[in-house]
């Protein structure tokens, strides 16, 4: 094509304002905002007269036209954080959200949302109130702690309570727990913006007690737990319990805090998984202060919750950069309700999304999972193979680094296409699955599919596997 052809070709790409008049009287347009149509229009045309440029394209309908930038214009308005289905079998996956809330804490924090609310008002005095009321006393009836109050999430948590406990002060970490979890929240490096100075005790594999003696100075803040949430030294080992360290920090005049990371409110042994230090535990050992997460094993919001003792719950209370971190009412409203399924074990079981999930029994996952590949086979009407295997799912969230749970996964072999072009699809629909792929075969973990989720798989399955 000579340039004299392409020069008349371009001629014939619509102007901008032809198509804002063809939109309006297209329906499809009717609630695109007309900043973005114009956006839109003159990105396509854009495109259009490139494509001219460098490939000689020579078809130009308006409808087709239209049709693009429409297209373009719901790729700007469509909303970005939407729900997915989680086929992942990871529980807590903290890239799809963690914990799912129970219905009484959607229930109350569309309620807290919709009108006003007691936040900051004592509806008895008729006065100013306290932020933290709404949790601080059944986080204290259920860890036994004396005092609590929860933040914006656990990095923030940690970060404070260093802030106010050991400001300019060393504190003490055991080499075995400078822990990194995902999303860049390392020990030190909170340790290094809170003003507080990391001293590093014992060597990885094994710290005792006597390293935490030679590390005490003067200048000793704040002796410091960690949980190793999302590893387990194993072999060679050894580490001090949190009730020795109590017993040297009362000895010393020395604080002893617990991150707890994770952090249960009830001992989940009993319901088959492993055995994770409790709240109440750790402070029954004695600790000043425990920090925990919202929305790992808990099962609520995302939040960092702090117990403790009085003394120190009221320092951290006092601290301006509480301010900075504080919990909203809707964060707020959420935690109290899934707090109260707490007063009893085997209803907060049954009714917290992350609980219910984690403590699935293997007969009701092969139930799950022999249902959905009747329906999934049905679906993929001879494009795919369907079958079952058990494989384990994770907890995730860093809890239970080394339990793997027992489940049955439902596999999905295509006949005409790679089992990663599935994934692609799978994962690009509206909504969103998300599996993973092993041995060439697209795998989906009942555990974490919920209620009703089946029938989106099934049909996204059925679209895909057999669309030309
Ligand atoms: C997860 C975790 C944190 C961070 O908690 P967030 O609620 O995600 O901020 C801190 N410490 C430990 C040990 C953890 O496991």
């Amino acid at each position: 094509m000579t340039g004299k052809d392409k020069h008349s070709l371009l001629k014939l790409v619509p102007g901008v304002d032809r198509m804002m008049e063809l939109a309006k009287h297209d329906a499809r347009f009717t609630d695109i905002p007309s900043g973005i149509l114009k956006t839109s229009i003159r990105h396509i045309l854009e495109k259009i007269r490139n494509s001219i440029l460098t490939k000689g394209e020579t078809r130009i309908s308006d409808s087709a036209v239209l049709s693009e930038i429409f297209e373009h214009a719901c790729s700007i308005t469509a909303p970005r954080l939407v729900s997915v289905v989680n086929a992942t079998g990871v529980v807590l996956h903290t890239n799809l959200g963690r914990s799912l809330l129970c219905e009484d804490a959607l229930n109350n924090m569309k309620s807290v949302a919709a009108g006003y609310s007691n936040l900051e008002f004592n509806i008895k005095k008729g006065k100013r109130g306290i932020r933290y009321s709404a949790v601080e006393n059944i986080l204290c009836e259920l860890t036994g702690a004396s005092a609590a109050m929860a933040v914006n999430n656990n990095a923030g948590a940690v970060l404070l309570c260093l802030d106010t406990m050991a400001k300019g002060k060393e504190v003490l970490v055991s080499r075995g727990e400078l822990v990194e979890i995902g999303g860049s929240f390392r020990i030190p490096d909170v340790m290094a913006k809170s003003g507080a100075v990391l001293k590093e005790v014992g060597a990885t594999n094994r710290t005792h007690l006597k390293d935490y003696q030679a590390g005490i100075s003067e200048n000793t803040g704040l002796l410091l737990k960690v949980h190793t949430s999302n590893y387990k030294i194993q072999g060679f080992t050894s580490s001090v319990s949190l009730t020795e360290l109590v017993n040297l920090g009362k000895k010393t005049d020395i604080p002893v805090m617990q991150d707890l990371g994770s952090g249960t409110l009830i001992d989940l042994s009993k319901y088959g998984l492993g055995r994770e230090p409790t709240v109440s535990q750790s402070l029954k050992s004695g600790a000043d202060i425990v920090t925990f997460s919202g929305d790992k094993l808990l099962g609520g919001p995302q939040a960092g919750i702090i117990a403790g003792s009085r003394s120190a719950i009221e320092k951290i209370k006092s601290n301006p950069l509480t301010r900075a971190l504080r919990i909203d009412k809707l964060t707020l409203s959420a935690l109290e309700s899934t707090l109260r399924l707490y007063r009893d074990d085997s209803k907060a079981v049954k009714e917290i999304p992350t609980l219910r999930m984690l403590t699935l029994s293997f007969e009701e996952i092969v139930s799950k999972a022999e249902k959905m590949s009747e329906v999934f086979t049905k679906a993929v009407k001879n494009q795919a193979a369907i079958s079952l295997m058990d494989l384990s799912s994770m907890s995730g969230g860093g809890a239970f680094p080394d339990l793997s749970l027992p489940t049955r996964c439902i596999l999905v072999e295509p006949f005409h296409m790679s089992a990663a072009h599935l994934e692609k699809k799978m994962r690009m629909h509206r909504p969103s699955i998300i599996g993973r792929i092993e041995n060439d075969r697209f795998i989906m973990d009942p555990r974490t599919i919920q209620e009703g989720e089946e029938m989106v798989i099934s049909r996204a399955l059925g679209k895909i596997l057999t669309e030309k």
